[in-house]
């Protein structure tokens, strides 16, 4: 009798690197390493520490020779995750508390550094930030290492795989993910994480699709099971349909013509075809992104989140730390412009372990947040402002305040930059004396006194994510309501509308750097608007260079007066996609 046809079965999860494949599946089981505890005779003690340090040492070697080859197949950027995990090894507080946990009780090394590592895993885990939520799994990752090596057994390894499979594991760590075997993962599936999770970043430079955060997984497929994964979608299709699979197969084809011709615009000028020039910039966090930004040939950087820069780290950068990263944007892109936004530190952002700088708040983002806070840390405003301005030597550098709420915030704020220039030309040292300052109009009260600002700034760039949300009270990440959060409300397009005409009319340009600026779909009602740049993520630039390349200026403003008589959010979000559409005709 033949085996019984199993029924096909969508499994939804969340989209992290695009593409489509198709193949047999191969569950990767990690097991934690299983730690003897003993007690150590007083004479084997020094022996012991000595153990400690030899598998520190080897676990140092494996992760550098891992790194090596990271950094040769797929470039220093990806290989950058090693740097955590080395910077784990050298972590005194883990060290040292193994040691002293040692030296108090005696128990054998593996049990002091199991528990003293779990603590930290444990700590990271439960913080309430995404990415610091993720350093724990780097934590783990090296404490596995490590225990392997003091037990003496094998890595645990997934370069292994004998054919090309589909790999699904609850969860994949860096080191897991570098040693795959590039030939042979069709595609990355995992139970748990999210979109900056690290498996993903590798899946990504891997070009292999991914599909994160699919719960239980790897417990409902067994080895060889075939599948399909749509990493455009985010869903794994568990044994495929005949007509499935066709359908698949169509679509893979659109989608490998559609890339490909993004991939021809990605040199070409973004020019629409009545000639009109648009300013395409990128958005970043870290410097490790600066190659995307250079492959996908953005124009400058229109929004550089300094933020980042503090959130992962344990205390606060000092000057020469912030010029470091400053400059070293400011010098990779030179000529091209960089737009330095000072801290955001708060509301979604706030830094931890520093509850004294963040104590909690009810309602976060309405509260000690960006420029409130730096106008009352003067200090730490003070530092970051110097090395902005010492960076501003090696290029063109542009300076932006988050979140002025009126003219005497933003005035405020100038007042301290001057004192930081003052403080430069006492000490000596260079700095663009023409830096221009700019100000994000992301509060209500902001867009409505765009007048009053544009007398003490050159350049305003819109936060349309903070817009939206504070225009239409709707919190940005309480998706309990995230259908209500709509960039095509009448409100939030009459109100862009009324910012630009207000910016033009004091002759100072004005930019989106908000994910509405990165969409394609809504790039075109934007620039119809009037607005003069768009700044996005450097993986959509080749996206909104396509769609600005295939239509003209005269229908973007069309589309955008036509938006401004209408009522309804989702006949606008409806015509607007028509207009994406007719465009870029995805067959
Ligand atoms: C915004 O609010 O649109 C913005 C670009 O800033 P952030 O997302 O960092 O708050
Ligand atoms: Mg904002």
């Amino acid at each position: 009798m033949a085996a019984p046809i199993k029924p096909e079965t969508i499994v939804p999860g969340i989209s992290a690197s695009q593409g489509i494949a198709y193949g047999q599946i191969f569950v990767f089981i990690q097991s934690d390493v299983e730690v003897p505890n003993y007690q150590v005779d007083a004479d084997k003690r020094v022996g012991e520490i000595g153990r400690f340090e030899k598998a520190l040492l080897a676990t140092r070697q494996q992760i550098t020779k891992i790194k090596n080859e990271v950094e040769k197949n797929l470039g220093a950027e990806e290989a950058m995750i090693f740097d955590a995990h080395l910077l784990v090894l050298e972590d005194q507080a883990l060290i040292g508390e193994t040691i002293r946990e040692f030296e108090k009780t005696g128990r054998n090394i593996e049990t002091c550094f199991n528990q003293i590592s779990s603590r930290y895993i444990q700590a990271f885990a439960e913080i309430d930030d995404e990415y610091l939520r993720e350093r724990a799994g780097d934590i783990r990752d090296v404490a596995q290492r490590v225990l392997q090596n003091l037990l003496g057994q094998a890595e645990n390894s997934l370069s292994r795989l004998a054919d090309k499979r589909i790999v699904v594991a609850t969860d994949i760590s860096p080191s897991d993910s570098a040693s795959i075997d590039r030939g042979q993962a069709l595609a990355l599936v995992t139970d748990s994480g999210s979109r900056t999770s690290h498996a993903v970043i590798v899946a990504r430079s891997m070009k292999v699709p991914a599909v994160v955060g699919v719960r239980d997984l790897t417990t409902r497929v067994k080895n060889g099971d075939w599948a399909i994964v749509d990493g455009y979608d985010g869903i794994v299709i568990l044994n495929p349909s005949e007509a499935t699979l066709f359908r698949y197969g169509k679509i893979q084809e659109q989608k490998k013509s559609f890339e490909s011709r993004l991939l021809q615009a990605n040199d070409q000028p973004a020019v629409t075809l009545d000639g009109v020039k648009v300013s395409l910039l990128a958005n970043i966090e870290r410097v490790d992104e600066l190659a995307m930004v250079k492959d996908y040939k953005a124009q400058g950087i229109g929004l550089y989140r300094t933020e980042y820069l503090f959130l992962n780290s344990a205390r606060i950068p000092s000057e020469q730390e912030q010029f470091i990263a400053y400059s070293t944007v400011v010098k990779a892109l030179a000529p091209l412009p960089v737009i330095i936004r000072t801290l955001d530190l708060g509301g979604d952002k706030p830094m931890v372990g520093h509850p004294n700088l963040f104590p909690k708040e009810d309602n976060p983002f309405m509260g000690f947040r960006a420029i409130r806070f730096c106008l009352v840390h003067t200090d730490i405003f003070k530092d970051q402002l110097r090395a902005i301005l010492l960076a501003s030597a090696y290029g063109k550098v542009q300076l932006m305040y988050p979140m002025i709420s009126g003219a005497e915030e933003l005035a405020k704020a100038n007042a301290v930059l001057a004192e930081c220039k003052a403080e430069l030309k006492a000490r000596g040292q260079a700095f663009d004396e023409e830096l221009e300052v700019g100000a994000m109009i992301e509060i209500p009260s902001a867009a409505v006194t765009v007048d009053l600002l544009a007398q003490q700034c050159a350049f305003f760039s819109i936060g349309t994510n903070d817009l939206i949300q504070y225009l239409l009270a709707i919190d940005r990440v309480n998706d309990r309501i995230a259908h209500l959060y709509e960039p095509t409300h009448p409100a939030v397009i009459r109100t862009l509308k009324q910012i630009v005409a207000e910016a033009h009319r004091h002759k100072v340009p004005v930019s989106v750097c908000g994910e509405m600026a990165g969409d394609p779909i809504f790039a075109p009602l934007l620039l119809g608007l009037g607005i003069d740049g768009l700044s996005m993520s450097p993986a959509w630039l080749p996206s909104v260079k396509y769609l600005v390349r295939a239509m003209t200026m005269v229908d973007a403003k069309a589309l955008a007066a036509k938006a401004l008589t209408m009522a309804s959010p989702k006949e606008i979000y409806a015509m607007c996609d028509a207009f994406y559409r007719e465009r870029v005709k995805l067959e």
